[in-house]
């Protein structure tokens, strides 16, 4: 289990000129996750959502709260020690590795034998459905296909939490479908626990086992798909639940 105890974010800043402090990007997550649980963060755009994720993978230090994995408090722990595979948004793939070197760097710098490497890379990009590709340099890749290989790069190393920020919105509506139910299959097949951010209402209605609605840094509403879009908390999460771009 996943527990976020009372976790919040602020960058400081300027107080605005009433000498108010502003608003924290974070203002007070708490939450337990159940291994295996598809997550969906959700909210307009500024609401906070990277911030959370980027707390969680240890990028950014939290203000105040606590984490903790199956008891252990690892808010305190750097990145690598959480070691959590995390797929962003403009998939952050070396350029001038193939496919297979990319999805097989975070083996070789944690020390995984070279057979050992093979082996997992091999099942990593199966399960994406790129073992053909293997050998391509990312640029000649599809975006979709290069998503694919920073999903198999977040696999690979076989991490307790998957995290993905808004993974699919650098692709065009087909490939973003198309994706959508990659990312479903492969979170049955591996039934790894996974946090999603998403701005996009149908995407987290569809792939997530419970919502995170968020706004201007707070949690308005945690709930399984029907009770978020069936029963909004309030008229904030009514209002955003309904709007289709
Ligand atoms: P988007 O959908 O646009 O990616 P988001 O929900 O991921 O938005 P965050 O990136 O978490 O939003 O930002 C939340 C708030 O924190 C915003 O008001 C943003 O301006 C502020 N913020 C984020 N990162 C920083 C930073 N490094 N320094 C100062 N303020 C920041
Ligand atoms: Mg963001």
């Amino acid at each position: 289990t996943l527990r976020l105890d009372r976790i919040t974010r602020n960058f400081g800043g300027p107080a605005s000129a009433s000498g108010v402090a502003p608003l924290p990007a974070l203002g007070g997550l708490t939450m337990n996750i159940a291994r295996g649980e598809f997550i969906a963060l959700l909210g307009p755009s500024g609401c906070g959502k990277s911030t959370a994720l980027n707390c969680l993978s240890g990028l950014l230090a939290l203000s105040s709260g606590a984490i903790y994995l199956d008891e252990l408090r690892i808010d305190t722990l750097p990145p690598e020690q959480r070691g959590f595979g995390m797929v962003f948004q403009n998939y952050a793939l070396f350029p001038h590795m193939t496919v297979a070197k990319n999805v097989g760097f975070g083996l070789l710098m944690r020390g995984v034998a070279s057979s050992e490497i093979e082996t997992r890379v091999k099942r990593a990009l199966d399960l994406v459905q790129l073992a053909m590709h293997a050998n391509k340099l990312p640029g000649q890749l599809s975006g979709g296909q290069q998503q694919r290989v920073a999903i198999a790069r977040a696999i690979v190393i076989e991490p307790p939490l998957i995290l993905m920020d808004e993974p699919l919105s650098n692709l065009d509506a087909k490939l973003r479908l198309e994706m959508r139910s990659e990312i479903r299959r492969i979170h049955g097949e591996l039934g790894r626990t996974t946090i999603y951010v998403t701005h996009d209402q149908d995407e987290a209605l569809s792939l997530a086992d419970r919502i995170v609605v968020m706004k201007d840094g707070l949690v308005q509403q945690v709930g399984t798909p029907q009770e978020v879009y069936g029963q909004p908390a309030n008229l904030s999460v009514a209002r955003f639940m309904g709007y289709r771009n």
